[in-house]
């Protein structure tokens, strides 16, 4: 299997924001035994500004943003190193990615990272990821680190993200309520926000909220994620080993690799296009693939050029999807509302579900 495991700030950092180097060690175990029984693993773990905190105590009057690039500028390198000592000592190596949004916008550069993170899985390298906070700045930042694991297992086209928090799972009610109970399945058709109340854990970005909603996202392009307690006794082996534990976001039809990054491309999106009713139904009930054709469009909003990501529209203006258009805006306005025209996205350029 290959797997993406997503460490929150509250897992791996105490309330003095000290580093849990327990808890790192323990994490460090259950993924070299994966390892060794052949599994691919890439680590996303937040953790950085929280340990950052436990060395300095940037001045109250310093801007906010940069004493956010200050903590977690020095709490990255001791987060890495308390990693990095874990494994030498079971001999395994780890690296660090620094990302940050820029980097999933442009297919070829996007291409790059996948192509990197495969060569180091394939030397046996655990990948350790976190959002470049150095250099992001709010507009380019990541919603959390719950976001860019999404967007590792999507890339990289996982068999599941396990996302690790600390709490079980998903609840059916409030889990203070004592009746509330784990929900072990969700289909995503479910809308999970509403299982979900809106707190945050004091240092982390997210919350269940973005947990969520990237788990519907992954489930649309047919990956698994799990949401469970990371201080639950040997967690990821469990969950990799098929136990019931935590909640299970049910995966639907695979995507192709295209269709993934296309679905993923939400901050780039060029241009947008109307369609009616009637393509709509094509696009969304048909199990057969189906292009978006000129006459099913009745609006085009540019200016977009051929091969930018352009949103899909229904006439009640919801959000359909995305697709890449083999034409400009001017040639697609030539073309609206036409039959016997080319296709204005083809059916593999198109990703169809939750953006
Ligand atoms: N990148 C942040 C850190 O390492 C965490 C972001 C998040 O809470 O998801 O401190």
């Amino acid at each position: 299997m290959k797997i993406v495991v997503k460490i929150g700030t509250q897992l791996i950092t105490n309330e003095q924001g000290l580093l849990n180097h327990s808890f790192i060690e323990d994490i460090v175990r259950q993924i070299v035994l994966l390892k060794k029984q052949n599994h691919d693993v890439i680590l996303v773990s937040s953790g950085a500004m929280g340990a950052g905190r436990g060395l300095i105590q940037p001045p109250e009057t310093m801007n906010k943003v940069v004493q956010r690039q200050i903590l977690s500028s020095i709490g990255q390198v001791k987060m890495i190193e308390a990693y990095s000592t874990a494994l030498q000592k079971k001999g395994y190596h780890c690296c660090q990615v620094l990302t940050c949004k820029e980097d999933f916008r442009d297919r070829h550069h996007y291409l790059n990272m996948k192509n990197c993170f495969s060569a180091l899985l394939h030397e046996n390298i655990l990948p350790i990821v976190n959002e470049n906070d150095v250099i992001a700045i709010d507009e380019l930042m990541f919603t959390d680190n719950d976001e860019l694991s999404g967007l590792i297992g999507a890339m990289m086209d996982v068999d599941a993200v396990l996302i690790l928090t600390s709490v079980d799972g998903i609840f059916d009610k409030h889990p203070n309520d004592p009746d509330a109970q784990i929900l072990d399945e969700l289909d995503s058709d479910h809308q999970l926000v509403k299982y979900i109340s809106k707190e945050k854990t004091q240092y982390g970005r997210g919350g269940m909220h973005t947990k969520a909603r990237v788990a519907t996202k992954l489930a649309s392009m047919g990956i698994t994620t799990h949401i469970a307690n990371g201080n639950t006794e040997d967690i990821v082996v469990r969950i990799v080993n098929g136990e019931k534990i935590g909640t299970r976001i049910i995966p639907k039809k695979r995507l192709s690799s295209m269709k993934k990054w296309i679905a993923h491309t939400d901050g780039i999106k060029k241009g947008k296009v109307t369609i009616n009713a009637c393509a709509e139904e094509i696009l969304t009930s048909s199990s057969i693939a189906r292009s978006l054709l000129p006459v099913g469009i009745t609006k085009i909003i540019g200016p977009f050029a051929k091969g930018d990501i352009v949103t899909i529209e229904n006439e009640k203006g919801e959000v359909l999807g995305l697709g890449i258009a083999q034409y400009n805006s001017e040639t697609a306005e030539k073309y609206l509302g036409k039959k016997s025209k080319p296709p204005f996205m083809r059916y593999d350029y198109l990703y169809i579900g939750k953006v």
